[in-house]
């Protein structure tokens, strides 16, 4: 595989090997925030990965969470909490699930 290469030229730090692996790292970790739409389902705590419809409108969350029991109870309300990081999820299922479904 081919190492990608960051061209340092403009950036604020001197051109030393440890000065460019530290800004190097630094932008892994910035690369690393992923946006996702987060949401919760009836009145747990849980942070889901929301399914937002191309109108916004929020109608489930990845895990499925609050659909399975749909049938004998109707459908828990969803909170649409917007687009929040994705370490902020706290459903292991939604987060396990995050990148699979959309490649
Ligand atoms: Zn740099
Ligand atoms: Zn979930």
């Amino acid at each position: 595989m081919t190492t990608t290469r960051i061209n340092h030229t403009g950036h604020n730090h001197p051109s030393t090997t440890t000065a460019r692996t530290a800004c190097r790292k630094a932008m892994k970790v910035t690369a690393k925030v992923t946006l996702v739409d987060g949401g919760r389902v009836g009145r747990g705590n849980a942070i889901h990965i929301s399914i937002v419809a191309t109108d916004g409108s929020m109608y489930g969350v990845k895990c499925g969470a609050g659909m399975t029991r749909s049938a004998m109870r109707g459908n828990s309300a969803l909170t649409n909490l917007g687009r929040i990081d994705l370490t902020t999820v706290t459903c292991k299922t939604c987060r396990a699930s995050y990148g699979q479904a959309q490649a």
